[in-house]
């Protein structure tokens, strides 16, 4: 769609919302062209914003003002004004198509950063904060008030972690076979399969680095999360070897949580569930994404639901920790009724946190190339419904939330717990409260400075061909501490 922008240059705000409404139309700003055909014009005048929205012949318009003076310069002064620009493009698209998004005109990946924040300077509870997020960013109800109440967790957790505590991510991009709806892991498994080997000799040396730069500038290791792919991929021996030379490099007195993804029930083993423990993992992940076998061939997971069920008691008895179980709202070949069923047997089992996701179309993943059988956003909003309406009856919080771009029907991703059982890594780490030490192929290390939240950040190579012949982060890292 042909943007045009009268008065500023906030191209970001422009497009974010633009993908909040239309995800399947790209930004384009034609030069010197007057407005014509399908475009929308943002114009900023003061502390005043206007948007003309026209679409297929019809055409609406949207407004936004600024309650009180807007400051001279600076990030708020942005902030502001980009808020305005986003708020008057939201309300003359929901003019045009007679309906709201879930989350209004936020767009952020991190609404929850936004109320945690208006919690910590208004010293308001859950219940005032949802409605400053609904009154504020027109966020529907519903939305508001799991990300008031994701809000306290976060809070909590900032208080709880002390000034030198970091997260440290280990990172195995390793899995099976591919998801159809995956993005993360290379396209050819088999032939990232053979490189095994080699990357755990190379992760082995950056963890050796990370933990003498660990010592010497006295960071404090508050949770470990190895993540992936599926890390349980890899065989008993090489999670041993991974998981003693982290012990060995890192001082682990303090860690009060430890992570490891075992993903892929068909990667569950009893040995590996015994080293998992003793090497002090005290929290897993077993994730079904659907109890509905023919999903589950639909999105090429190569298990079934009855793997689930025998990996999970097979956790239970070898295992100890906590568990969290994934599901995902709005895969192709799903709908409402078999969601429920899915979710009813994950409660079932009793796992300690179910993480209920929304399909995003993933632009590398196979399933944007071919599609089909994907719900619409009104089947996806009924699993979450029911998500939402089950999950607390059965005794869960929302203790933390994400969005991503492209999911259906613009929803969120939320972790539920029981009581005292949150996970600290997810808490920290999508809300930027603590610097996460990213080791491993892919991984993104953030450097989060306390007091002025600025950010820094280093990237590791992605694939692991290239990951295996570079030296990680830690020479990175050292020069932004240095
Ligand atoms: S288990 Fe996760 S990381 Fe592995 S292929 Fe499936 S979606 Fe991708």
């Amino acid at each position: 769609m042909n943007i045009f922008l009268k008065g500023h240059e906030y191209r970001y705000a422009a497009e974010q919302a633009l993908m909040s409404f239309f995800p399947d139309q790209r930004p384009e700003y034609p030069d010197g062209a007057e407005p014509e055909g399908n475009c929308v014009i943002l114009s900023l005048d003061g502390a005043r914003a206007a948007a003309e929205l026209r679409l297929d012949g019809r055409t609406a318009r949207g407004e936004a003002e600024a309650d009180g003076p807007v400051p001279e310069n600076g990030t708020e002064r942005d902030r502001l004004l980009q808020k305005l620009v986003k708020l008057a493009f939201f309300r003359a698209a929901v003019e045009l198509r007679g309906s709201a998004p879930p989350w209004g005109a936020l767009t952020g990946v991190r609404p929850v950063k936004l109320a945690a924040k208006y919690m910590r300077q208004t010293g308001l509870g859950p219940a005032e904060t949802a409605e400053y997020m609904s009154e504020e960013y027109c966020v529907s109800p519903g939305r508001a008030e799991l990300c008031a109440r994701a809000a306290e967790y976060s809070l909590k957790a900032d208080a709880e972690l002390e000034e030198k505590d970091v997260l440290l991510y280990v990172g195995i991009p390793f899995c099976p076979s591919r998801c159809s709806y995956c993005s993360f892991v290379s396209s050819s498994v088999e032939r990232s399969l053979a490189l095994i080997g080699d990357y755990v000799e190379a992760l082995l040396r950056e963890i050796s680095a990370a933990g003498r730069l660990a010592a010497k500038y006295g960071m404090n290791v508050a949770a470990v999360y190895f993540g992936g792919g599926t890390p349980t991929t890899l065989s008993p021996e090489s999670l041993d070897r991974l998981m003693g030379e982290l012990a060995d490099a890192f001082d682990l007195s303090r860690c009060r949580e430890y992570t490891v993804e075992a993903g892929r029930p068909d990667t569950v083993t009893e040995e590996k569930l015994e080293t998992l423990r003793r090497r002090g993992a005290g929290r897993i992940s077993i994730n079904p994404q659907t109890m509905n076998d023919r999903v589950l061939a639909a999105i090429g997971r190569r298990h079934t639901a009855g793997d689930v069920l025998t990996a999970f008691a097979l956790a239970r008895e070898h295992f100890l920790g906590d568990i969290n179980m994934d599901l995902i709202a709005g895969l192709p070949g799903d709908g409402p009724d078999s969601f429920r069923r899915s979710l009813d047997t994950v409660l079932g089992l009793g796992p300690e946190n179910v993480t209920v996701h929304t399909l995003t179309m993933k632009r590398s993943s196979r399933l944007s190339a071919e599609g089909g059988g994907i719900p619409e956003g009104e089947a996806a909003a009924e699993m979450l419904g029911y998500a939402y309406s089950v999950l607390p009856s059965a005794g869960f919080s929302p203790y933390y939330l994400y969005r991503q771009k492209f999911s259906v029907g613009g929803f969120e991703n939320t972790g539920w717990c029981l009581r005292g059982h949150e996970s600290l890594y997810n808490i920290g780490m999508m809300e930027e409260l603590r610097s996460v030490i990213a080791l491993g192929a892919g991984g993104a290390t953030k450097l989060v400075h306390p007091g002025s939240g600025k950010i820094d950040r280093v990237f590791n190579k992605k694939y692991p061909y290239e990951y295996i012949a570079s030296s990680g982060c830690v020479p990175e890292l050292e020069k932004l501490l240095g």
